[in-house]
């Protein structure tokens, strides 16, 4: 342990591991710390895995990976209390050699990919907490571990170590994440057999379909819920901002239980056991809250970093992203004899900066203020889509002129015509 690596890599979720795997397959010196018992016991996603994202790191992940259904149907549904108005998309282009998107449990998933860290020549230590970065001046030069003798150097320390990091907050690298820039969700896992699955979806072999949900569920906060085909369970989750449960005064579960009994929902997952329940934070504070990303001799990664998406429900991708470009950074460096000083390390920022990553939290960066300040988008207009839909579709004498000049009159009464031109702004330069 008293050993000096070339590099230490706190957590073992996706970021952490696409952080050593690169680095040790490199052939770096990588050390990797996980507090959990085993890489996965401590994490929580729904979940949905981004293919190119990890194809980047490891060509050949489908050979051996544990998927589990690869997604061929997208849908969105916006819901009230009793129905729901939604979009399709299906498409057998899906069906590729190479599917785009898998869904995933994250125990076997994070477990398998750490074993390729250590097939890599990574040393991967579990059932050990960081408890603080050791500092030289400004510089981190290593890790104290919750272990006897704990201490341990490194030329760089990545910080891999989740929504909470902190590490990082210790440090004094950023502040206490705001109850506004941050998510709870909760998620249950329902096992059936796997033909119920095939028939309920109406898929077969491996095929998989996700479900999207907003409105009603959330009782006017700012949040989504999921649900998403596994083999042989459901996965089933809701999340609001943290800000908004402390505000309204309603436990997540109580969402999550009333999610579970909608009409649209509850034959979905009827008859199933429900053997997993977890809970956890999503940085959602997006572009305006991604902290400072790298100092000397250290740098942050994925969720640690707030690098999550929250329009797309898209973390775990930017997550390994983040941990590959910061690993290719170290590599780098020591190609070229630089050591890992700050005005060295930009060239990770910068990447970022280049990628996908900062590109897309970028281009949806108010999104969230816009959000926080116009709770009507999660409740107002749910019931007004759905009353919508409700009354076209009514077939009860009245002629359709009436019934569209019922429904226009619905959405002014509810909005007023400034109001709804000044959503559909709002929101256009929200997200353009
Ligand atoms: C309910 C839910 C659903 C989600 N659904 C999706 C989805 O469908 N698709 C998607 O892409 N993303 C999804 N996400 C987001 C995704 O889970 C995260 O973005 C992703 O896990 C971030 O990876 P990470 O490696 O940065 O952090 P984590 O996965 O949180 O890993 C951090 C690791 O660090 C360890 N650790 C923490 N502190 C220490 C310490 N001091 N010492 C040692 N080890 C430490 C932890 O035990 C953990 O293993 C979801 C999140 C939630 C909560």
């Amino acid at each position: 342990m008293a050993e000096k690596f070339d590099a230490i890599v706190v957590g073992a979720g996706p970021a952490g591991n696409a952080a050593a795997y690169t680095m040790a397959k490199a052939g770096l010196s990588v050390l990797q710390l996980e507090r959990g018992e085993t890489p996965g016991t401590k994490n929580v996603q729904g979940a949905i895995l981004y293919a190119d994202a990890l194809e980047r790191i490891i060509p050949d992940f489908r050979d051996d990976a544990p998927l589990e259904r690869h997604v061929i149907e997208q849908r969105m549904w916006v819901l009230d209390e009793k129905s729901f108005i939604g979009t399709n998309y299906r498409s057998d282009a899906f069906n590729s050699d190479q599917p785009n998107r898998y869904t995933i449990l994250r125990a076997p998933f994070d477990k398998w990919f750490s074993g390729k860290v250590k097939a890599a020549g990574g040393l991967v230590i579990c059932e050990t907490t960081v408890t603080e970065l050791i500092q030289e001046g400004k510089k981190v030069i290593g890790v104290r571990t919750d272990r006897e003798g704990g201490d341990i150097y490194a030329d760089v320390v990545i910080l891999a170590d989740g929504v909470n990091s902190l590490l990082a907050k210790k440090a004094g690298f950023h502040g206490e994440l705001e109850a506004k820039n941050v998510a709870l969700a909760v998620k249950e896992i329902h096992f059936l057999p796997e033909e119920v699955v095939q028939s309920r979806f109406n898929i077969k072999g491996n095929e998989g379909v996700v479900i999207e949900i907003a409105g009603a569920v959330t009782h006017g906060m700012v949040g989504t819920a999921f649900l998403y085909t596994n083999k042989e369970s459901i996965t089933l989750g809701i999340g609001c901002l943290l800000s908004d449960f402390k505000k309204a005064g309603i436990a997540p579960y109580t969402l999550l239980e009333e999610l579970k009994a909608h009409p649209a929902i509850a034959p979905l997952i009827a008859g199933g056991e429900m053997k997993e329940y977890a809970a956890h934070l999503i940085p959602e504070g997006g572009y305006k809250a991604v902290p400072t990303l790298y100092g000397d001799g250290w740098m942050i990664a994925g969720d640690s970093a707030g690098l999550v998406n929250a329009v797309h429900r898209e973390g775990s991708n930017l997550a390994m992203t983040s941990g590959r470009l910061a690993a290719e950074t170290v590599i780098a460096l020591k190609e070229m004899k630089l050591p890992c000083t700050a005005p060295h390390l930009a060239r990770y920022k910068a990447a970022l900066d280049d990628s996908f990553v900062m590109k897309d939290l970028r281009k949806y960066k108010e999104l969230p203020d816009v959000l926080h300040s116009n709770p009507h988008f999660f409740s107002v207009y749910p019931q007004l889509l759905n009353r919508a839909a409700h009354t076209m579709l009514m077939v009860d004498g009245q002629d359709k002129h009436s019934k569209e000049k019922t429904i226009r009159g619905s959405f002014v009464q509810q909005r007023s015509l400034w109001g709804l031109v000044g959503d559909a702004y709002r929101m256009w330069r929200a997200t353009r």
